[in-house]
């Protein structure tokens, strides 16, 4: 079990973790909650009815929620349907999405008192994903120059070998000298760098480099996290945000 602080001061709270068991999915919409939903809860002193988990797809779509969503994909059944980035700006609300590998992006615009939450795949750190999370962001009142980016614990660019269908795909994204950062070729092997190819997508959304930042961890390295690359399956590890209550 790993649990670590990923922002923390008078505005917003958000982790990621392994939980105990990396079980936060839910069979049916009437089964409880899961035990590690149960034991977040209570070590963040925030009600189940005010933690929200999407069904997660892989792709672009970004929901704007409000209290009224609050225990969806915990506590009741999910409305939030293909849904990978979260964005809100009610205080005490939870956001949570599941990661193993993928990247969770943490967003925050405090002068506006926004957030956002995003679960970037390599397909959506390479699509539309971050631009819809800032454009739902901005609907609330944000501005892209004030938002603070936080990239997750993910895979790292030394676990994350790939094919070469990845960088076929994101030619169509990237620009020629861009696409020499995210790539490496070891060994006659494929790496990509996600890391890279979000602070980039950020970077085209008005969100400026200093305000950028990535959490130096790795999912497949650190044993400690769940991975889908070293062969977790059906288990995961969360990542949360909330604006502060007071
Ligand atoms: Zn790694």
């Amino acid at each position: 079990m790993k649990a670590v602080e990923i922002i923390s001061n008078d505005f917003a709270q958000g982790g990621f973790t392994s939980g105990q068991n990396g079980i936060w999915t839910r069979n049916e919409p009437f089964d409880p909650p899961t035990d590690d939903y149960t034991a977040l809860s209570r070590r963040i002193g925030v009600p189940l009815s005010r933690i929200i988990r999407p069904y997660q797809a892989s792709g672009d779509n970004v929901a704007t929620v409000t209290a009224e969503y609050g225990g969806s994909g915990v506590i009741k059944d999910n409305e939030l349907k293909k849904v990978d980035g979260l964005v809100t700006a009610e205080k005490g609300l939870v956001l949570s999405i599941i990661a193993a590998d993928c990247v969770p992006v943490y967003l925050m615009e405090r002068q506006a008192g926004v957030i956002g939450l995003l679960h970037c795949g390599w397909r959506s750190a390479a699509g539309e994903l971050p631009h819809n999370g800032v454009e739902a962001m901005k609907k609330l009142g944000a501005s892209p120059a004030e938002i603070q980016l936080i990239i997750g614990p993910h895979i790292c660019a030394e676990c994350y070998e790939i094919g070469e269908e990845i960088r076929t795909e994101y030619a169509k994204a990237f620009n020629d000298k861009e696409l020499e950062a995210l790539f490496a070729v070891r060994d006659k092997s494929l790496y990509l760098s996600l890391t890279k190819a979000l602070q980039l997508k950020a970077e085209a959304e008005g969100i400026l480099r200093e305000k950028i930042s990535a959490v130096n961890e790795c999912t497949c390295h650190d044993k400690f996290y769940y991975s889908y690359r070293r062969g977790d399956r059906g288990i995961q590890n969360l990542a949360y945000l909330m604006i502060n209550k007071h």
